[in-house]
């Protein structure tokens, strides 16, 4: 697919990604979806309005109303959707820096649009073969007041919210200026929470930080939970589908220790869990003492998405997948990411131990990368055929779904040639950082010697 990523399309807003550009899609999308209504929201980027409208009219052109949600997190459009029963169009560019904004495609089961689809709407695209209507057909925009609101009543309702009331608990809220600051902060308080909160006003200009909730960008909310005695920090990107924790003490959380702590409350003996390639050991060893079964994805949520629905159809169930990003699905609640409902789910964790204590056993793994580039064809064959030796002729268990990846139980390692630049990504994850030095070194120097007699 050139014109959709694996999450959607995303550019520097009015420089890459037009107004005619997505005027286009929502034409495209519209076309395909052949629905009469369809719903569209956005994050607080300063161009989602002006990209909103061009879809909006994309949208009328090819016979559609419009539901105007404006600024909504990206689980709401989804929930909406559901609801509903219309697909949506979310102008959102999720955690990207503040220039950025892009399309994210809904369907009226409230799910992202799997491969399939967007295909059919890129080819729609790329030919101009619109559904355009006469005049009188075309559709109007209904505003629609409480989306906002409807949302955080249908997550509540999903919660158990007595046990975290009861708990009394002090959330450090970051929203980080997006989407979650018009829903967040009154969420954990109808929760019971008390709730301080930074960069929380909805700002497109992003002069707090900017939307990747990443320890770089996050200072803030390590400082608030300290300053505020708070029991857990929470930050989320711009259109809030992620949530990033930092403990009562104020240090970071990664988010694979997150994803851990919360599958290994989820998990019973027979379940999946489903992850991406690069997942860390940390989930491995969750689903070696929980009894389930660990499925890797290449990466990108369309393709976590579509598994899930693969296991699904065969009664195998799935409480929780996701990656380390933050990005995690409770398929029982929703096929969907959301960053209110993740949070949620650790805040009852912290019904019954401190932060710290919830990740303490997924503490202590060591990741080494490295990167191998090459500048020719003759060398990009050569290193993924040496790749493909080393892992054949290793004892390991191997997964090819998205490159080459080791699993020795303790340990992995795992070499893909990376999406976006000329190289070859080597990555490795053990308790001891020897280990996964050394399990880095072994693939590296096969593949650096491969290039050399390219
Ligand atoms: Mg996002």
């Amino acid at each position: 697919m050139k014109v959709f990523g694996s999450s959607g399309t995303r550019g520097v807003a009015n420089d890459e990604l037009t107004p005619e550009f997505v005027l286009k899609i929502a034409k495209a999308a519209g076309t395909v979806w052949r629905s009469d209504r369809v719903a569209l929201a956005r994050d607080t980027r300063a161009t989602g309005d002006m990209l909103a409208d061009a879809a909006a009219s994309g949208l009328a052109s090819v016979g559609a109303d419009v539901d105007r949600l404006g600024v909504l997190p990206t689980p709401g459009a989804q929930a909406y959707a559901e609801r509903e029963g219309i697909p949506a169009l979310m102008i959102t560019a999720s955690h990207n820096p503040p220039e950025y904004n892009g399309v994210k495609l809904i369907g009226d089961d409230g799910i992202e649009l799997d491969i399939g689809s967007l295909e059919r709407v890129e080819e729609k695209f790329l030919t101009e073969a619109f559904d355009e209507v006469r005049w009188s057909e075309t559709g109007h925009s209904d505003y629609i007041e409480d989306a906002r609101e409807w949302y955080v009543s249908q997550l509540l309702d999903a919660l158990d919210r007595e046990r975290i009331a009861d708990a009394h608990l002090t959330v450090a809220l970051d929203p980080g200026h997006g989407a979650g600051s018009l829903t967040s902060p009154e969420f954990f308080r109808k929760l019971g929470c008390e709730v301080v909160t930074a960069n929380s006003q909805p700002d497109g200009h992003f002069p707090g930080r900017n939307p990747e909730p990443i320890p770089e960008n996050l200072d803030d909310l390590g400082r608030l939970v300290e300053a505020s005695d708070a029991d857990v920090g929470i930050a989320h990107d711009g259109d809030a589908d992620r949530a990033i924790f930092y403990d009562e003490n104020g240090e970071y959380i990664e988010g694979d220790a997150t994803l851990a702590a919360l599958a290994s409350a989820q998990l019973e003996p027979g379940d999946a869990v489903v992850s991406a390639i690069n997942v860390s050991q940390r989930l491995v060893d969750v689903s070696r003492e929980t009894g389930s079964t660990l499925e890797l994805t290449p990466i990108g949520s369309t393709n976590i998405i579509t598994r899930i629905r693969e296991l699904h159809d065969q009664d195998v169930a799935v409480p929780v997948a996701g990656e380390g990003n933050g990005g995690i699905f409770f398929p029982n609640y929703r096929l969907t990411r959301d960053g209110a409902y993740t949070a949620a789910k650790f805040l009852e964790l912290l019904t019954e131990r401190r932060a710290s204590e919830v990740v303490a056993p997924y503490d202590g793994y060591h990741n080494v990368r490295t990167n191998v580039p090459y500048t020719t064809d003759a060398e990009h064959d050569a290193l993924l055929a040496a790749a493909e030796r080393k892992a054949n002729e290793s004892k390991a268990e191997l997964n090819t779904r998205d490159g080459y990846r080791l699993d020795f139980g303790d340990a992995w390692v795992l070499a893909r040639p990376s999406g976006t630049e000329p190289m070859v990504r080597i990555y490795a994850e053990a308790r001891e950082r020897q280990r996964a030095e050394e399990l880095v070194a072994e693939i590296e120097d096969a593949l650096r010697t491969a290039k050399a007699s390219a």
